[in-house]
């Protein structure tokens, strides 16, 4: 009855509208000078009527631009947040329809919302979905986005300089919008955003941190330091993996430890897919597992933070990463032995191999590895490292270089003889690591010394070479 016919006459809910945001400039974090060119866009709002008395144009748009993840859309609903105005949002490809006028429709119907709700923010997502230069387009999809496009045009013309719709746009390729679109009065104003750099990363870090139990002596700059390449989207789901896992550990709060292992598991995640023959898997779960095993019984190498043969971006192995001491490491304060066991490290791989295919099936898997103690053993022997010969001057002549070979062999036979040693008292270890390894894909620090406790037969004391 009467209820029932109200209803039906009330004014339709927005569709676009992002209602309850909160977000404030102090949740983007590593923005730098940015943030100054953002506080003006929330100025056009604020103060609005001063810029047209002295007649100063606001601009109908802004352009974001940058790469997926470093908080355009943020930063966007962090303008409406500061100003205190609504927020409308669309992501271009939705205008990007294959029935004409659909697009355009939706184009209209955006901002026929905004203008009703104004002031008011209309975020664009992905402008180059439908933003992309006239003419690369063809057919009759080129059509319905030339329509779309030019209903965008005719919006953003109708809020021209007055300050009450400022329209945002994201794209990661300004370099492909229409020309149109960024004719003066429409997104004239662009304004780059870059990955974060490492003060950046660990500032965005922080940011995210503010609402979790974090222990209090957290190294944020550890954390930055190993994400290199991550974006704030990246960072933020850095926290939230770091928080699962201290649930997970029935603990309360969160450790430099969590963020590491988080980080780690996030670079992976990133990796590109590959398809390959569970031999592959195999043997690459055997390089890694090889090296570690080896590695947990060196003093220098033995804190093992992670184990993984996923596939990264432009590299074909796995990798197991060590927590070294890096200050020693940079110094050359390594010593003698350690040189060695770094070594015995390397050869880990082949000798592996040569344990579990034989002599006569051997790959060319551990080619790497293998290069880099050769390699070693040279700069050791060089260096008047090897017992044989101390001090460097007797090497500094030709007819010894045969020699030098010679000697640096003999430590890679050593070192060689000694990994297989380990490898072989380590059997069980090792194939519940390549189980492990073929299952998961990667074992993170407490899995692998889980398996260490269970199966492992450490060296009890390095012995000298
Ligand atoms: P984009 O729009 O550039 O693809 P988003 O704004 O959607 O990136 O970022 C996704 C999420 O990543 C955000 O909601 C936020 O949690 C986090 N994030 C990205 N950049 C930052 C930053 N600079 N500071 C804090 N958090 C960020």
């Amino acid at each position: 009855s009467g209820a029932r016919v109200r209803r039906a006459h009330s004014k339709k809910l927005p569709q676009y509208q992002e209602r309850g945001l909160d977000v404030k400039f102090s949740d983007v974090a590593g923005l730098g000078k940015i943030r100054l060119e953002l506080e003006e866009v929330v100025k056009f709002f604020t103060h609005g009527e001063m810029y047209r008395r002295r007649g100063v144009k606001i601009p109908g748009g802004i352009l974001l631009c940058g790469p997926p993840g470093v908080g355009k859309t943020l930063l966007a609903k962090a303008v409406a947040g500061e100003a205190g105005v609504n927020f409308f949002s669309i992501s271009a490809s939705q205008f990007v329809e294959i029935y004409v006028g659909v697009g355009a429709s939706r184009v209209r119907a955006l901002y026929s919302e905004a203008k009703e709700n104004a002031p008011s923010v209309v975020f664009i997502d992905e402008l180059d979905a439908v933003g992309r230069e006239r003419g690369l387009i063809k057919g009759s999809g080129g059509q319905e986005r030339d329509a779309t496009l030019n209903q965008l045009l005719v919006c953003l013309d109708g809020f021209e300089g007055r300050g009450e719709v400022i329209t945002i746009a994201a794209t990661n390729r300004p370099d492909i919008l229409d020309p149109a679109l960024v004719r003066p009065g429409r997104f004239d104003r662009k304004i780059y955003i870059p990955k974060p750099g490492f003060v950046g990363r660990a500032e965005i870090l922080k940011v995210h941190a503010r609402k979790k139990p974090m222990a209090e002596d957290v190294d944020y700059m550890a954390v930055a330091s190993m994400a290199v390449g991550m974006v704030g989207a990246d960072l933020a789901n850095i926290i939230e993996v770091a928080a699962i896992n201290m649930m997970r550990e029935g603990r309360s709060e969160i450790t430099t430890d969590d963020l590491l292992q988080a980080a780690y598991i996030e670079e992976r995640g990133t990796l590109e897919k590959k398809d390959r023959s569970i031999d592959m898997w195999k043997q690459l779960a055997l390089n890694e597992a090889s090296m570690a095993v080896v590695a947990v019984n060196f003093p220098d190498t033995k804190n093992i933070e992670f184990i993984t043969i996923s596939p990264r971006a432009g590299r074909e192995m796995g990798y197991v990463r060590f927590k070294i001491d890096y200050v020693k490491f940079k110094e050359g304060l390594l010593s003698r032995q350690s040189l060695l066991d770094h070594i015995t490290v390397q050869l880990a791989p082949r000798a592996a191999d040569e344990i579990w295919y034989g002599e006569d099936k051997l790959s060319t898997i551990w080619a790497e590895t293998a290069d880099n103690a050769r390699s070693a053993a040279r700069s050791f022997v060089l260096g008047g490292l090897s017992e044989k010969h101390h001090g460097l001057s007797e090497f500094w002549v030709a007819d010894r270089l045969n020699e030098i070979d010679v000697e640096a062999l003999r430590i890679l036979n050593m070192c060689y003889v000694r990994a297989k040693e380990i490898l072989q008292k380590n059997r069980n270890l090792m194939d519940a690591m390549v189980n492990e390894l073929i299952e998961k894909k990667n074992l993170t620090k407490q899995e692998f010394f889980h398996l260490v406790e269970l199966h492992g037969c450490l060296e009890p004391l390095p012995p000298s070479i």
